[in-house]
């Protein structure tokens, strides 16, 4: 049981650890989104670097997006983010995805995309509203647009990296 002190020191811990998210010395190429400090990749690579790089810099940009999310009062869930061709393939079956894993790839199929979901009363959220709300953070710190399917359905919860 956590005493009355305890619970005013982990308080104070976290006041200090928001104001220095606030006060983060803005670098260069930074950006603001709604008041949000952007954690924009420090400077983009230039196409050929290796994978590892651009998950590096798809993973920093993940952790500003999931932040977002907590600062304007989601409760998220991430779900698929490296998937295997096979898994891919099961997902084409069924409707799931515009990329069969072979012939067309996935970002997933390179660590360069993340599946992450709005939870409202304990279920996936379908609010689209919200879901647009955290693609605009995205595309501003150099994610790719929302996928839509040919058939006009959109993959809300799909947040791919552009390169
Ligand atoms: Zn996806």
């Amino acid at each position: 049981m956590a005493t009355l002190y305890e619970l005013l020191k982990l308080l104070s811990k976290l006041l200090i650890i928001r104001k220095r998210e606030k006060n983060l010395p803005v670098r260069k190429g930074k950006q603001q989104h709604n008041g949000i400090e952007t954690m924009y990749p420090r400077e983009r690579r230039n196409q050929s670097m290796s994978i590892v790089y651009k998950r590096i810099d798809f993973t920093q940009a993940l952790a500003g997006l999931i932040r977002y999310a907590y600062s304007i009062g989601y409760d998220i869930i991430i779900d698929w983010v490296l998937r295997n061709a096979t898994a891919q393939k099961e997902m084409y079956d069924k409707g799931l995805s515009k990329c069969d894993g072979y012939n067309i790839k996935s970002r997933h199929q390179n660590g360069l995309a993340a599946d992450l979901y709005i939870i409202e009363d304990g279920k996936i959220s379908n609010d689209e509203e919200k879901y647009n709300k955290l693609h605009e953070y995205w595309e501003a710190v150099g994610g790719a647009p929302m996928v839509i399917f040919n058939d006009g359905r959109k993959d809300m919860g799909h947040f791919e990296w552009t390169y």
